[in-house]
């Protein structure tokens, strides 16, 4: 009963959305008809100078609403996992640069991975998309600055130790925890309560979609993990991803020297 009753609040939220969607693709192509509009009459009377202005306009308009069916594709496609072991300390350190040039200069970024940091089972690139989003709602939360962190952590869990974390079966198990965690606004009960539905944003026309925390959601549930959300208002906020551990990385209890690459001798 209760997954039917989350099912037909997910409808519900699914139905305002699409009402929402279609109010922002609106606004958007109202924005290109409109400089267009102004292109045409200008030409018409000869009047040249200035029009690059109403271009600029238009291209921008048809910009935010390509980038927005594109997100609304690539949410509602969603692929199936490339799932392989991913080496998580290589992959955040490797991400320095890219998280650089996402956030803004008063944002200190601090990366340190476990140095023992586990594999984990993951889609390496559906696992750096979810860690950008994270990291550009980090930086949207701290518009003056701050600091913005990205930790491991290796984990073994009993079932019911992280509850939003869809667990088979009752025995513990290992898993890799990502924490991505700012020192920004935080978010108050309500918003907390809504931030992985599709859609729900607090952001500005334009700005935000509302997809990222859910396809973030998403993304850790097909992994076969999850993730938890700590924030306080005003402090900040702390977002752990869960990813399975994968034995890909255990070395084999065999002796040194017994093991011959391959191609070798
Ligand atoms: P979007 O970023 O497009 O709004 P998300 O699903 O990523 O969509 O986030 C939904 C909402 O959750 C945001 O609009 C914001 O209100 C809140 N939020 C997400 N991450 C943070 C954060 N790190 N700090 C404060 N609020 C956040």
């Amino acid at each position: 009963a209760e997954a039917q009753l989350r099912q037909s609040q997910k409808m519900e939220a699914v139905g305002q959305l699409t009402g929402g969607i279609a109010h922002d693709f609106n606004n958007m192509l109202t924005g290109i008809m409109g400089a267009l509009d102004i292109i045409k009459r200008r030409l018409a009377s000869g009047r040249l100078e200035g029009l690059d202005r109403f271009m600029d306009a238009a291209t921008g308009s048809a910009q935010r609403a390509a980038g927005l069916t594109h997100r609304l594709l690539a949410f509602s496609r969603r692929q199936p996992l490339d799932q392989k072991p991913v080496d998580v300390r290589q992959l955040i350190t490797d991400m320095r640069d890219l998280f650089d040039r996402s956030l803004s200069e008063q944002i200190e970024l601090l990366i340190r991975p476990a140095p023992d940091c586990w594999a984990a089972t993951t889609d390496l690139n559906q696992l750096e998309n979810a860690l950008l989003n994270l990291a550009i709602n980090a930086r949207d939360a701290m518009p003056d600055g701050g600091q913005l962190s990205v930790d491991t952590r290796n984990v073994t869990l009993a079932p019911g130790d992280v509850p939003s974390l869809s667990r088979r079966g009752q025995e513990t198990q290992d898993f890799v925890a990502i924490t991505v965690r700012d020192t920004g606004t935080g978010m108050s009960a309500e918003i907390l309560e809504k931030v992985f539905e599709p859609f729900f944003t607090t952001k500005p026309i334009g700005q935000g979609t509302g997809l990222g925390l859910s396809m973030v959601y998403g993304f850790a549930q097909q992994s076969g993990g999850g993730v938890e959300i700590e924030s306080k208002l005003g402090q900040g906020t702390a977002i752990t991803l869960y990813l399975p551990r994968s034995l890909a990385d255990s070395t084999p209890d065999i002796p040194d020297g017994a093991l011959v690459p391959a191609g070798a001798g």
